[in-house]
């Protein structure tokens, strides 16, 4: 099948979000990279780059507008307002659709090798219709970070998610897997662990992750801890199954305790101690709390779901579009794009 594979027009997907320090840094190193790739005669001569700005509250749309001007391999589209990583991904993974034969995802902050890109597209072009990237070490996490992540992704497993051990969402996937990635409608998206249930041949490119080039993460503990819990709600229900099984164990305990309560009473050993059951009482009642939290936010997110709601609004793009109003325009090819 590889060989017979013609050169494949490749969309590098690109989600920005108050990048206007990185973007004039790594916009060139993108284009470097694309265009050393056409001359190899690895992708096609309008293969693109399409940066998603996630309603960037300082000048990256300008800087990405101004961009597209000089180079008709950039191009972009913005959307409304922030709507996270996720969905600008998502976003620009699904502009690309109709025109690309592949599309990689990668962050704008240069933290990702792009150098790596190339080795991607050789193994889709040998066959693979997702390749993953994947980070070697984790050498510039901080030590907390390194074994917080590590533990996170040996959860996921146990929990049943099947994510790619130290993968995030640098990858490339083909536009047949895309047109199913669009079938998955739900809202909460968790982006890594939907691609390996999307199926056919991946593989794997290892790379060193690097420092950021400048600014500073957008994914504090906080966003983190949410991305994790979400990875873990939208893909798995065993916590729900944990649950039940932990309210079981409980209430036989509690029997037990009150056949016990009963035997004491009745051979005239009352007990003497409330702190004991004091103690039971505050365990029992915070088991329930969280037990009813977790349970809510399934169904919370059931609630989400069923809305329907659109996972993100595209409100500008840098070529004109004709028919305005519609998710996804065509855009122009290479050719046409202006002066
Ligand atoms: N990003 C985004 N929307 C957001 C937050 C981040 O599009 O709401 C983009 C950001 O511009 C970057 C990528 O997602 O290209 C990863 O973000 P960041 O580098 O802050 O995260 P980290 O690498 O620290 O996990
Ligand atoms: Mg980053």
């Amino acid at each position: 099948m590889s060989a017979l594979k013609t050169t494949p027009v490749l969309w590098i997907v690109i989600p920005c979000y108050n990048e206007q320090e990185v973007l004039p840094v790594t916009a060139p190193l993108f284009l470097d990279e694309l265009e050393s790739m056409i001359r190899e005669g690895l992708i096609a001569q309008n293969s693109r780059i399409l940066f998603v700005d996630d309603g960037s509250k300082d000048s990256t749309w300008e800087i990405i507008s101004s961009l597209s001007t000089q180079d008709p391999h950039y191009i972009g589209i913005r959307q409304s307002r922030n709507r996270g990583h996720q969905n600008a991904v998502l976003a620009g993974l699904m502009q690309s659709l109709d025109e690309a034969d592949a599309a990689i995802s990668i962050d704008c902050d240069g933290q990702d090798d792009i150098h790596v890109m190339s080795e991607m597209v050789r193994a889709y072009r040998n066959g693979s219709d997702i390749v993953y990237g994947v980070r070697s070490d984790r050498e510039t996490d901080t030590f907390f970070k390194r074994t917080t992540a590590e533990a996170y992704y040996r959860l996921l497993d146990r929990m049943g998610v099947e994510v790619v051990f130290n993968h995030a969402d640098y990858r490339l996937a083909s536009s047949r897997v895309l047109r199913h990635l669009a079938d998955f409608g739900e809202v909460n998206l968790y982006l890594r662990g939907i691609f390996p249930l999307i199926g056919y041949q991946s593989s794997i490119v290892a790379y060193k992750r690097k420092e950021r080039i400048s600014g500073t993460s957008h994914y504090p503990l906080g966003k983190m801890l949410s991305l994790a819990f979400d990875g873990i709600t939208s893909l798995s229900t065993r916590p729900i199954t944990i649950i039940t099984g932990l309210g079981s164990v409980a209430s036989v305990l509690g029997m037990i305790g009150i056949l016990w309560a009963i035997v004491t009473a009745l051979t005239g050993h009352s007990v003497a101690g409330w702190a004991s059951t004091v103690c039971i009482v505050l365990f029992m009642g915070g088991l329930q709390l969280v037990s009813l939290g977790i349970i809510g936010t399934y169904v919370g997110k059931t609630y989400l779901e069923t809305k329907h709601r659109p996972r993100y609004i595209i409100s500008e793009t840098t070529w004109e579009d004709e028919g305005k109003g519609g998710e996804r325009d065509r855009v122009p090819a290479l050719h046409e794009d202006r002066a």
